[in-house]
């Protein structure tokens, strides 16, 4: 439901978030309990619960932001590659149910796993 969904509240501004980017149809914003520094969430404006839900464009868009923000925060944190990740039903591992992209800066030997 949108009313309840966290990522629409995060995107309506009525809870507070670190956005690192805005356009008309995306909203990335740190990860509040971040797997490496720099985890960022890339979100569509629109309310959509799972990745095949949304439309063509809105997917395009979607995946156009994080092409283009990937590279910009793995530069910004110093690392050294990343993993891009979307969680789709409980089983899968998704917890908020508003589709969303994970972009997590890796660096060498982290020993993070996602
Ligand atoms: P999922 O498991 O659904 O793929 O990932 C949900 C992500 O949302 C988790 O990594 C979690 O830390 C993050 N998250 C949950 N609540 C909030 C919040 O209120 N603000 C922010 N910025 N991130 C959140
Ligand atoms: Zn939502």
């Amino acid at each position: 439901m949108t009313g309840d969904c966290i990522f629409c509240k995060i995107i309506r501004g009525e809870i507070p978030s670190v956005k690192i980017y805005e356009d008309e149809n995306v909203v990335a914003f740190l990860d509040i309990y971040p797997i490496n520094p720099g985890h960022t969430l890339v979100v569509p404006k629109r309310h959509v619960e799972y990745l095949h839900e949304l439309k063509d464009d809105e997917a395009a868009a979607l995946i156009n932001a994080v092409k283009k923000l990937a590279p910009r925060i793995v530069e910004a944190m110093g690392a050294d590659g990343y993993n891009v990740v979307t969680n789709n039903g409980r089983a899968a591992g998704q917890v908020i149910f508003h589709v969303h992209f994970h972009i997590v800066p890796r660096f060498e030997d982290d020993k993070c796993r996602f």
